[in-house]
């Protein structure tokens, strides 16, 4: 392989070792569950080095490793894991720093099961527990630490309302500090954001997006440094057995060779969305960090190189009837929860939310029912605004 190249040819190639496949172009999906060996002398060789060695599929599959080693190239860390969900890496890499009676930041607007983790599973199984900061600036991390702090947890851009973190800042406060630093990075990708580069110690994200990318597989990942990622192998990957399907992590690498040209399309087609909405007069306002109207404009500037398809705006009226009527009509926007496929997507966060959380708690996110979040998808722009413009029309 020659050194530096692009990412779109690292996508394509890194990693792949036609040679061991018969030459096919594309990776095989080993779909086994153990591997088999000469004799005595192989097996214990292979024993004596876990790291390097095929034995058990719980454990490595070359699959699975091929995409490991594309993502950790693509996202500048030496070493990443496959978990067979978002929210399997999270915990994982969570349970990877902390030991009971630990103390964490984490910010307020987390991604709602990261939040629920903390707050709920950790504090009562380990009494960890975690203060929810706002996170915009670097002093709301200062003030919050303690003798025992020893994590800070980010989103940036985060969920519901895409508040930012100063990556770099935090991240060499909190080494100043011997804290460690996770980032959920699933909002911006390694593409057009890189958190290991600005002194962050993991780096997850949700395949289950942007990666994946056509709404047809689950999976997570952690990326960071090989100590990091050897103990988390063994501990939380293979011995807690959060085991990553090879069919899944094969989907991940068809998906992968398209994901800097989909997220180009993503991106354009969600600039004009949102220029569209913005202009708009049943529109209250619209939050995209790719906006100049962004509050955190300048630190997106600075710190990413790209913004990805997910917005939220506001309509004008607070009626549900309204809102519901808004909502139902669109035909392009599908309804659902995820994000970061090939199709668009509508959402209301108050549908879920307001489940889990009172009013105050709900508003507190800095959001309100009004609020509606799309996934700009791979579609042509035309189609989506016009979707847009004759469900305004109704309401
Ligand atoms: C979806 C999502 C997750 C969880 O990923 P799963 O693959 O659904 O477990 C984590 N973080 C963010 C920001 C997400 O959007």
């Amino acid at each position: 392989m020659r050194d530096k190249q692009k990412l779109e040819t690292i996508l394509a190639h890194h990693g792949e070792e036609r040679g061991a496949y018969h030459g096919a172009v594309v990776p095989p999906i080993f779909q086994n569950s153990l591997f088999t060996f000469e004799n005595w002398e192989s097996i214990d060789a292979a024993f004596d080095d876990r790291m390097e060695n095929y034995i058990y599929s719980r454990g490595k599959n070359p699959t699975v490793n091929v995409v490991e080693k594309k993502i950790a190239k693509m996202a500048g860390g030496e070493k990443a894991q496959l978990f067979p969900s978002g929210m399997a890496a999270i915990s994982a890499s969570c349970l990877h720093f902390l030991e009971p009676n630990d103390h964490v930041i984490a910010i307020k607007n987390l991604y709602g099961p990261a939040s629920k983790f903390l707050k709920k599973y950790l504090s009562k199984k380990m009494n960890v527990e975690t203060t929810f900061v706002s996170g915009e600036r670097i002093e709301d991390f200062e003030n919050a630490i303690q003798d025992n702090t020893k994590l800070i947890y980010l989103e940036s851009p985060s969920s519901v309302v895409f508040s930012l973190q100063d990556i770099n800042a935090v991240a060499q406060l909190a080494k100043k500090r011997g804290i460690k630093t996770i980032i959920d990075n699933t909002w911006a990708t390694p593409i057009f954001q890189k958190p290991l580069e600005m002194g962050i110690d993991l780096e997850i994200h949700s395949c289950s997006k942007y990666f994946g990318g056509h709404s047809d597989l689950i999976g997570g990942v952690v990326i960071g440094k090989e100590k990091d990622l050897n103990e988390i192998f063994l501990n939380e990957y293979e011995m807690m057995g959060f085991k990553t399907a090879p069919m899944e992590a094969w989907l991940l690498m068809r998906s992968l060779r398209t994901l800097p040209m989909r997220l180009e399309r993503h991106e354009s087609n969600a600039l004009a969305v949102a220029n569209f909405l913005e202009t708009h007069p049943k529109i209250a306002n619209v939050t995209y960090p790719g906006l100049p109207s962004f509050p955190q404009y300048e630190l997106g500037q600075k710190q990413m190189s790209g913004y990805g398809g997910l917005l939220a705006f506001q309509l004008k009226t607070t009626e549900l009837a309204k809102i519901k009527l808004f909502f139902n009509s669109l035909e392009v926007f599908q309804k659902g929860v995820g994000w970061g496929g090939h199709e668009s997507l509508v959402y209301v966060p108050a549908i879920s939310y307001l489940k889990e959380l009172d009013e105050e708690q709900f508003t507190g996110l800095g959001i309100s029912t009004s609020n509606i979040r799309i996934s700009v998808g791979l579609e042509h722009k035309d189609d989506l605004i016009n979707d847009l413009e004759e469900c305004l029309k109704l309401i």
